[in-house]
């Protein structure tokens, strides 16, 4: 059994359409995938409409948030939520207030970009992103478009990352929250890449205790971003909380240069995470 519980398509920021993915999936030989577009479902339905028999689909999101340290410093984190309540209200119109915020930052870091000589338009990149959730990567594939870096990877080493000045941070949802919210959708909340330490500082253990007494039930262990040495800590601390340990690509299709199933997750944590009550089932043949 292959198992990939997370990805995105042009729903957010990955180059596959749905559509695309469930065929990138099967060519995988994955048996069972997870689509978690960034604060948005929207993908659920073209995914499901375009299933392959034998392919079993989660649906899910990724959730944009903060938590703040002691000494008032602000450390992004992003939680999946899989099988939740796509109506469920506060849930539901916390995805769109997100959507709306990543609008207006994404403006400004285009504005900041221009204003520095580089080739790049808002209406381009609102065109790139074609009515999916916008992100830094497809301001990435405007500085490619305009030959000012190669690839969108090369495009956050040097310009995009939330060291580099153009950066603006986005209205996300502080971490406890988001976790209350998915649970309240009837939803499994899981930390997504805990210790990605590249993308900015990571969160201590004590958050990751928080967040499991606001209702996380897994974490992020084997995951492209984490070393040897992040995927131990994780492990342990899935441990010592009882949180499930799973495994993902984070594929983002061209965007990022990790393949479908690069980490995947075992079939002994995919049933442990679905022993747990959730308003939805994945959808099987
Ligand atoms: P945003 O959601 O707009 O803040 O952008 C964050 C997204 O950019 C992540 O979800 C990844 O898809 C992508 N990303 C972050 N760091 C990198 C990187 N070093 N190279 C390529 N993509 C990245
Ligand atoms: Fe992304
Ligand atoms: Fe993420
Ligand atoms: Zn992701």
């Amino acid at each position: 059994m292959r198992i990939d519980l997370h990805t995105h398509t042009t729903a957010s920021d990955g180059t596959d359409t749905p559509a695309e993915l469930m065929a990138a999936a099967a060519a995988a030989q994955l048996d069972v995938v997870a689509i978690t577009d960034h604060d948005t479902t929207a993908g659920w339905e073209p995914a499901l409409a375009a299933r392959p028999s034998g392919l079993t689909v989660v649906p899910g999101a990724e959730f944009s948030c903060y938590q703040r340290t002691a000494d008032g410093r602000r450390i992004s984190l992003h939680v999946l939520g899989y099988l939740f309540d796509p109506d469920a209200g506060a849930l539901r119109a916390e995805r769109l207030r997100l959507r709306e915020s990543r609008l207006a930052r994404a403006r400004r870091i285009v504005e900041n970009l221009a204003a520095d000589g580089y080739a790049v338009s808002w209406p381009q990149v609102v065109d790139l992103a074609a009515g999916g959730s916008v992100g830094r990567p497809h301001i990435g594939r405007a500085l490619v478009a305009a030959g000012a870096v190669p690839d969108v990877s090369t495009a956050f080493a040097e310009l995009l990352s939330s060291r580099h000045k153009y950066f603006v941070p986005k209205q996300d949802t502080p971490v406890l929250d988001a976790v209350r919210m998915i649970r309240a959708a009837r939803g499994l909340p899981v930390f997504a890449h805990p210790f990605a330490r590249r993308r900015g500082p990571v969160v201590d253990d004590a958050v990751v205790a928080a967040m499991t007494d606001a209702g996380l039930v897994g974490i992020e262990v084997d995951h492209p971003d984490h070393g040897p040495d992040d995927r131990a800590d994780a492990a342990r601390l899935a441990r010592r909380l009882g949180l499930v340990p799973l495994g993902s690509s984070d594929y983002h299709g061209t965007n990022k240069p990790t393949v479908l199933g690069a980490c995947t997750t075992s079939p002994e944590a995919l049933a442990r995470l679905l022993e747990i009550p959730a308003a939805r089932t994945p959808v099987a043949s």
